[in-house]
């Protein structure tokens, strides 16, 4: 069954259910990064001037099923505001309860409610039927535009739309989707895909997926350590999963079979610890006991970024290196500039790469930047996310 659209449906003085993705990075009690507000607000604007009643909804953090007032919603409804420009986005204290269906029969066309974390009830991360047609008690249509819950099989995206008879995605999960789907379909060719981030333990079923996809896959970043450990390269100090090698070993042999690149970095910069303010580039072979590799070097950057110029279509997840350093940022700007400046069709999915992305200003010159981390690396594995098929 295929999805609807939010144009599809008929929201003039309705009460509209949209469950967005508003867990943004909080700092003194105000948002620190508001990328994903901004990231709703096509589908919330669209809906506002079609005259809807806008019950928003989202979670924040990890509160683990009680009220706790560090993870309020508060600070997020007045950014909401402002950037709707509306005089004033209501919170009632609870998502569900009296107070909740009070505020929301108040609501006239054009008002705009945000309900309080839905993740201080239990029944939220439960999937809980009840909880859920609590909510749904709150709304005539349903809306999902929060892609970046989309893997979770909790109760505001799969129990509640299951319940609303007339639901639809919102305009964010539809870009997320109709990208993501067509480098997963139909990738124009060659196909490459860039991995890096902390830990190949995180990404092995991505790898696995990939591998069967992609033209050649590009390692970074501490998942390169084991990769590189695995082909027999000793790494100092390095972050290196030694209870991986025997994976990292198969993964490499896999490739070798389907006839699959996997390029490993040629040169590391390294530094006795994570705090250095500068690091020495080294090549692969000569990385000695005392230091440990904190980015790819620039020899990677350059080969990395000869062949990606050549690409059709690129997928981006994991940085090259420990970015938040400044002293390690270059192999991680320096490979995004590269995707930035070819011509193909480039995806970067995953927080930090994301926020990697918008520390170059670049963002822009990117085919699609996901806001799903979790949700992107699960769609290109190929499964099915329950936020989606529950909107079927
Ligand atoms: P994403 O959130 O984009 O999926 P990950 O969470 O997998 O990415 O990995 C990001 C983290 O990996 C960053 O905090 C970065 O500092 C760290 N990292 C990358 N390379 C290294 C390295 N060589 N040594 C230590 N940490 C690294
Ligand atoms: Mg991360």
């Amino acid at each position: 069954m295929s999805i609807r659209s939010i144009d599809d449906l008929e929201v003039e003085g309705r009460r509209v259910f949209v469950r967005v993705d508003f867990n943004v990075p909080l700092a003194n009690g105000e948002v620190a990064d508001d990328a994903r507000i901004r990231a709703a607000l096509p589908t919330l604007t669209r809906l506002l001037e079609r005259g809807a009643k806008l019950v928003v909804a989202s979670h924040l953090g990890r509160p683990k099923g009680k009220p706790k007032p560090e993870y309020s919603l508060e600070p997020v409804a007045a950014r909401l505001a402002e950037l709707l420009g509306v005089d004033e986005v209501v919170l009632p204290d609870d998502c569900i309860g009296d107070g909740a269906r009070k505020v929301v029969s108040d609501l006239r066309e054009g008002g705009v409610v945000l309900l309080e974390n839905l993740r201080f009830h239990e029944g939220e991360e439960k999937n809980d039927p009840a909880f859920a047609k609590e909510l749904a008690a709150l709304a005539d249509v349903y809306v999902n535009d929060a892609f970046g819950a989309a893997h979770r099989a909790h109760a505001s995206v799969c129990a509640l739309p299951q319940l609303m008879e007339e639901r639809a995605a919102g305009l964010l999960m539809q870009a997320e989707l109709a990208a993501l789907g067509r480098i997963q379909d139909d990738p124009p060719r060659p196909y490459y895909a860039v991995l890096g981030g902390a830990k190949v333990s995180d990404k092995i079923a991505v790898i696995e997926a990939l591998m069967k996809r992609v033209d050649g896959l590009f390692i970074g970043g501490a998942m390169a350590n084991t990769f590189l450990a695995a082909r027999g390269f000793e790494l100092g100090k390095s972050l290196v999963e030694t209870d991986k090698l025997p994976l990292a070993r198969t993964l490499l042999q896999k490739a070798d079979a389907a006839g699959i690149a996997v390029h490993l970095p040629v040169d590391l910069r390294v530094a006795d610890s994570t705090s250095a303010t500068s690091g020495e580039v080294v090549t692969v072979d000569d990385v000695s006991t005392d230091v440990m590799a904190l980015d790819i070097g620039p020899a990677t950057v350059q080969r990395y970024g000869s062949i990606l110029a050549k690409a059709a279509c690129i997928f981006w997840n994991g940085p090259m290196g420990l970015f938040e350093n400044e002293a390690f940022a270059e192999g991680t700007f320096g490979i995004a500039r590269q995707i930035a400046a070819s011509p193909a069709f480039s995806v970067v999915g995953g927080g930090d790469s994301v926020a990697a992305v918008n520390r170059t200003g670049l963002a822009s010159s990117f085919g699609h930047v996901s806001t799903g981390g979790g949700a992107s690396l699960e769609f290109l594995e190929g499964r099915k996310l329950p936020g989606v098929e529950a909107l079927r």
